[in-house]
């Protein structure tokens, strides 16, 4: 049976320690401060967004919200990112994915200054990841890398195998191992014989946003196997794109849904808006 890399702990540990950088900043006279935009009242959005509030307030950050109607236009929205790019005590800045239609998701993430990125997701900071320059990283990998370390699993010379190609998880989730010295293989949509090629990984990152659907076939005996789907199935519990109970018996380690990948996100959310201060500090 699988041990359990619990999230929620790890998560904590990294929000403590993030805590006690806030503080010093603080006595140096530096308030930490993210601010955080949301276009329209999607509920999933909301919840989203209260939860990165309260960690700001946990930490000792300020947050910054804007609520905007969902009739608010591309450029009252890009105006906003433009007056907050150029506001010195403003460190970090998110807009909630996904925007009203009538928006462009890829010109409001390219106006956000690629030094308040803390998402992560601005080209020029998607570019320094892949050719191993110090940047803003997203979030969900990131927090999976320190899910890993943190659990003492080593990534150096392993098989990983990651299940998604998309900019905000997959390819910089195989970027990061390949930093680490995995030997990375990036499966999608389109990839043939999948099972096979799941079969072979030490460690194994399903970010494919399907229910359950890697089952104890696609998995090694003993691998290490990492949950990044959410969803709500029936009676409204979350289940993750790994069927756990099946997984559970044949993995060394796995993330629970909820409870592993789901907390790591908004605390490495925490950690780049600290690390934008500490640059900010350095001028
Ligand atoms: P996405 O829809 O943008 O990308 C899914 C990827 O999976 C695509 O690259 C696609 O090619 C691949 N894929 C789809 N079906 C496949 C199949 N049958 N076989 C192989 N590959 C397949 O999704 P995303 O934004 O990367 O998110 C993935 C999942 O992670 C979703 O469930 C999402 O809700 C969740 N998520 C969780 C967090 C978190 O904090 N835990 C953060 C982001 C996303």
């Amino acid at each position: 049976m699988a041990e359990i890399i619990d999230g929620k702990k790890i998560s904590a540990q990294i929000k403590e320690e993030v805590k006690e950088e806030a503080a010093k900043l603080k006595k140096d006279g530096i308030t930490v401060t993210l601010a955080v935009i949301q276009v329209g009242q999607d509920p999933a959005s909301s919840v989203y967004v209260g939860n990165k509030k309260k960690a700001c307030e946990y930490v000792g950050f300020r947050s910054l919200a804007y609520e905007l109607p969902q009739e608010t236009s591309q450029e009252e929205l890009l105006n906003l990112i433009g007056d907050l790019n150029g506001r010195a005590d403003v460190n970090g800045i998110l807009v909630q994915l996904p925007l009203p239609g009538h928006i462009s998701e890829e010109k409001v993430i390219q106006a956000i200054s690629p030094d308040k990125d803390v998402d992560g997701f601005h080209v020029q900071n998607a570019g320094r990841l892949t050719v191993g320059m110090e940047g803003f990283v997203s979030c969900t990998p990131a927090g999976i890398i320190e899910l890993l370390k943190r659990t003492g699993i080593g990534i150096c010379g392993k098989e990983c195998v990651v299940i998604g190609r998309s900019n905000i998880v997959g390819k910089p989730m195989a970027a990061l191992l390949l930093r680490e010295n995995g030997t990375v293989t990036v499966c999608h949509s389109r990839t043939k014989n999948l099972a096979e090629i799941t079969a072979r990984a030490d460690i194994l990152v399903a970010a494919l946003g399907k229910p359950k659907f890697v089952t104890a076939k696609y998995v090694k005996e003993g691998a290490v196997v990492i949950d990044v789907g959410i969803h709500r199935g029936e009676n409204n519990k979350l289940c993750g794109d790994v069927d756990f109970d099946s997984v559970a018996e044949k993995a060394s380690y796995i993330t629970p849904v909820p409870g592993g990948v789901g907390p790591m996100t908004i605390a490495m959310l925490m950690v780049n808006c600290l690390q934008s201060a500490k640059m900010g500090k350095k001028g």
